[in-house]
């Protein structure tokens, strides 16, 4: 799972979650320009914090759009649908191959801690991930004026190590880049997820036709002081890099579940094959 097999130019596939006309996936597309033959399936619209949302109600359309880099034209969709769609449309029907890599991003805002959880952009890669295709999120921690000349160059210098030594099966990146110049950036660290929540409030204000409506707001709480996770290496201008998973099963807590009253004539235990 790393460079084409032919030996031909890698094929990328990007996407995101802030839609195919935000800067950027733009940005992203540009850094990664002669790295490999590049594709682009994103939402058209906004679709930030949706998750691995897939629409399944409603039929997804795919409009081809015109998308340049400084090299030229690359194909590209936009797909009325989520994340999660996008990456199965493009790799069950719009691209003739599968890519050899999918970057998603480069998202607006931190995807760190319990946010993976919420995001689209994350999202996307795992879906990539899912149909065991190799897999980047890439998010740029600031929501104000993002600079996304940074975050392109650090995607560029990851994704291309990741074509070449391909990713251990089932595992993604998720990828932060502190929001910084790049000569101030100290460097990349291989993090795991802050434990953390949001305490969350609502917002409660009155429509026009004086009906309630409410409007999610909150705090967001670090409950972790280690200096191994993705909010300290962000906190410490190092770009947080973090290999998570979809398989979400808490192997380490079978042992304190051990003496439940599960049927003991269920046993099997190989961990499951990638
Ligand atoms: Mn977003």
């Amino acid at each position: 799972m790393s460079v084409s097999p032919s030996g031909d130019s890698p094929r990328i596939l990007l996407c995101n979650d802030d839609g195919i006309h935000a800067p950027g996936i733009r940005s992203l597309a540009t850094a990664l320009d002669g790295v490999g033959e590049l594709f682009v399936v994103a939402p058209t619209t906004e679709q930030s914090a949706v998750g691995h949302a897939i629409t399944v109600r409603d039929p997804v359309r795919a409009h081809s759009i015109e998308f340049e880099v400084p090299s030229g034209p690359v194909p590209a969709w936009g797909v009325t649908g989520t994340p999660a769609d996008s990456v199965k449309l493009a790799c069950h029907q719009l691209l003739d191959a599968p890519p050899d890599l999918v970057v998603s991003g480069i998202n607006q805002g931190p995807n760190t801690a319990v946010n993976v959880l919420y995001s689209g952009t994350v999202s996307a890669a795992t879906e990539a991930s899912i149909l065991g295709l190799d897999a980047i999120a890439v998010s740029l921690c600031d929501w104000s004026a993002p600079q996304f000349e940074a975050a392109g160059r650090w995607a560029r210098r990851i994704a291309t190590w990741a074509l070449g030594h391909g990713l251990p099966p089932g595992v993604l990146l998720n990828v932060n880049v502190p929001a910084r110049p790049h000569e101030e950036i100290e460097g990349v660290a291989l993090t795991r997820q802050a434990r953390s929540r949001w305490e969350e409030g609502f917002d409660r204000r009155t429509d026009p036709a004086d009906r309630p409506y409410y409007w999610l707001a909150g705090t967001f709480v670090n409950l972790d002081n280690g200096q191994k996770t993705d909010l300290s290496a962000i906190e410490r201008g190092y770009v947080s890099v973090t290999p998570i998973q979809h398989d979400m099963t808490a192997y380490d807590a079978f042992d304190s579940l051990a003496d439940g009253d599960w049927d003991v004539s269920f046993q099997d235990d190989a961990t499951p094959e990638a």
